[in-house]
């Protein structure tokens, strides 16, 4: 009989390290939520984490939900797999989005056709779980 339910092969592209500093953000991502440190001071949303916040050097700081929407605001298209885990995916497209709320993050794209890539393109968070443990977020095109 034919073995229809084979695990599939294991994750092997590289995954994030996890820190104290940014375990809220994996943990909140593994709800597929976004979530980013925010200052009551002066507040404004940021990344990457740190012990203060990098606009107004105030340590009052929490982690707060954003909205997950943003334009891509810079886009490449990698033709070579700097990893070998990556050679299937050629070409792949990293992009740099900013967030309604400031900060930018870098990530990957999810059922976004390459022909769309553009600077300004309206994006939203999409969650890939990549591993039990791990979810990435990602972008797509925005629906509305
Ligand atoms: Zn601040």
């Amino acid at each position: 009989m034919a073995e229809h339910n084979a695990a599939p092969a294991a994750y092997a592209k590289p995954l994030p390290r996890i820190t104290p500093d940014n375990r809220p953000f994996w943990e909140a991502a593994r709800r597929h939520e976004l979530h980013l440190p925010h200052c009551a001071d002066c507040a404004r949303a940021f990344w990457p984490p740190g012990p203060v916040c990098p606009w107004c050097f105030e340590e009052n700081l929490s982690w707060r939900a954003l909205s997950g929407r943003g334009v891509i605001s810079s886009w490449v298209l990698f033709h070579r797999a700097w990893f070998p885990s990556f050679a299937g995916d050629i070409p792949y497209a990293v992009v740099q989005v900013e967030l309604e709320e400031g900060p930018r993050l870098t990530s990957g794209t999810l059922n976004l056709p390459h022909d769309r890539l553009a600077v300004g393109l309206p994006v939203e968070v999409a969650f890939d779980d990549v591993t039990p443990a791990i979810t990435l977020p990602k972008f797509r095109a925005r629906r509305n």
